[in-house]
């Protein structure tokens, strides 16, 4: 019989100092306990023991020359977490908050979104500690230059398809998509986001916040409720929020914040003009990583140095980065009515206030469920890929949508309580666990 607790702290042993690690597996352990502890199979497996260890660790020297002709060191990571289910799969993160524990957790989460999405990939991360900002394009060409001429040896089609995450946009992912072709001579599905046109999947870009909007839709029904005239709070303001903006605004909902490391822009008419969404896109491009020239060229409020939780909204979507919604923020939003948290970002919301707004009965939509839409249509790009053809944009969105549908559905499943209240977290952190701990056992250690 495991233990919850004895089994975190054995695990915090063996990989000290990787807090987020030991948050995002702490999470699921406690989830999917009872139902390794019921199912003998599992425990024979030593499931637990096995998914909390990553298949493989690849860890690299990144050395590129900037603008002034001095050499950079950076550190280079890919965690290939688990592939009972497909190939590795999963982002890269250029951001200078990024350690080996940071991509663990990553790659951990990855597992089991990617097995929500019912496609057959597996979980893994990677990334450096560079940051674009304040970067040239030729310093961030000669970054990701530098990067894929050592990750190509680990990657392939059907090994490891890596993709975007913060700081990896369609610009980074061509530069690393054309060094490992000049180093392959090959064009594969080897990388997803590619751009349209060679290779990129439609809706790619909007996936990851169309996605959480279709989860918010199909959450808020199941609660008699609608996405219509719901004023929302939006923390970053790069793809994920983007996208996210772009379907709020199309279902009838109101986005009045978005937020960057400087503060948050709050906008009472509404993120919702395509001029508006057109120019995040241009923020995210000028590397500067700051959001006021938003509320300078629409000539709205900035709040400099806080973030948005402290609008009265009725929905939140966390869309930025791991634990940037904290207990206070929880505890401001619900006593503000807020009455729904979709994290978007991974693990955005901390332990605490995910227990506070649990223990509150706030609906609240895990990551994994939520933001799942993006790898969801990574994968789709990959199908696409393998056929050597290109789906329509109502084709890839008709399939997004039902992907999010069903992981809601798997939600509902393994996450009902005894009173009613729809526990998201569980729910998808059991039904995400079961399909990788089956195929598991049946591969065999
Ligand atoms: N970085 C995204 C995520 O966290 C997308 C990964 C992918 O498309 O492989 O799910």
């Amino acid at each position: 019989m495991y233990d919850t607790k004895s089994f975190i702290s054995e695990l915090e042993k063996r990989n000290p100092a990787q807090p987020e690690f030991i948050q995002a597996a702490g999470e699921v352990v406690s989830n999917v306990i009872d139902v390794v502890n019921d199912n003998p199979i599992y425990i024979k497996n030593k499931i637990l023991e096995r998914i909390t260890e990553p298949d493989r660790v690849i860890s690299f020297k990144v050395e590129w020359e900037d603008d002034n002709h001095e050499v950079q060191v950076n550190k280079g990571y890919r965690v290939q977490f688990n592939n009972a289910l497909g190939p590795y799969k999963g982002g890269l993160r250029f951001h200078s908050s990024v350690t080996l524990g940071s991509l663990k957790f990553l790659g951990f989460e990855q597992i089991f979104k990617n097995s929500l999405t019912g496609l057959p990939m597996g979980g893994g991360k990677g990334g450096s500690d560079f940051s674009p900002r304040g970067r040239s394009e030729g310093e961030i060409l000669r970054f990701c230059r530098a990067f894929m001429t050592e990750l190509y040896k680990y990657i392939g089609p059907d090994t490891d398809v890596p993709a975007g995450d913060i700081g990896v946009g369609a610009r980074e992912i061509g530069y690393l998509y054309g060094q490992y072709k000049k180093i392959m001579t090959e064009n594969t599905g080897v990388l997803t986001g590619k751009t349209l046109g060679w290779g990129g999947s439609l809706i790619r870009p909007e996936a990851t916040g169309f996605g959480t909007m279709y989860f918010a839709d199909e959450m808020l029904s199941y609660a008699g409720d609608s996405l219509k005239g719901k004023r929302i709070a939006v923390s970053g303001f790069g793809n994920v929020a983007w996208g996210a903006v772009l379907k709020a605004s199309e279902l009838g909902a109101k986005v009045v914040t978005i937020s960057g490391p400087d503060g948050y822009v709050l906008d009472e008419e509404g993120i919702s003009t395509p001029e508006k969404a057109a120019f995040m896109l241009q923020l995210r491009a000028s590397n500067n990583d700051i959001v006021r020239p938003y509320a300078e060229k629409f000539r709205c409020q900035f709040v400099p140095g806080k973030k948005p939780w402290e609008v009265p909204v009725d929905m939140a979507f966390p869309c930025a980065i791991q634990n940037e919604l904290d207990l206070e923020d929880a505890r401001q939003l619900v006593s503000n009515g807020c009455r729904y948290v979709v994290e978007t970002s991974n693990m955005g919301v901390s332990a605490a206030a995910m227990d506070y707004l649990i223990e509150n009965r706030i609906h609240l939509a895990p990551g994994k469920a939520a933001n799942a839409g993006g790898v969801a249509v990574s994968g789709l790009e990959m199908s696409q890929n393998a056929q050597h053809l290109y789906w329509t944009r109502e084709e890839v969105d008709s399939r997004l949508k039902h992907i999010m549908k069903e992981i809601h559905a798997s939600c509902l499943r393994e996450g009902m309580e005894d009173d009613g209240y729809v526990n998201y977290v569980k729910g998808a952190n059991i039904a995400g666990f079961k399909k990788v701990a089956d195929a598991m056992c049946q591969q065999g250690y």
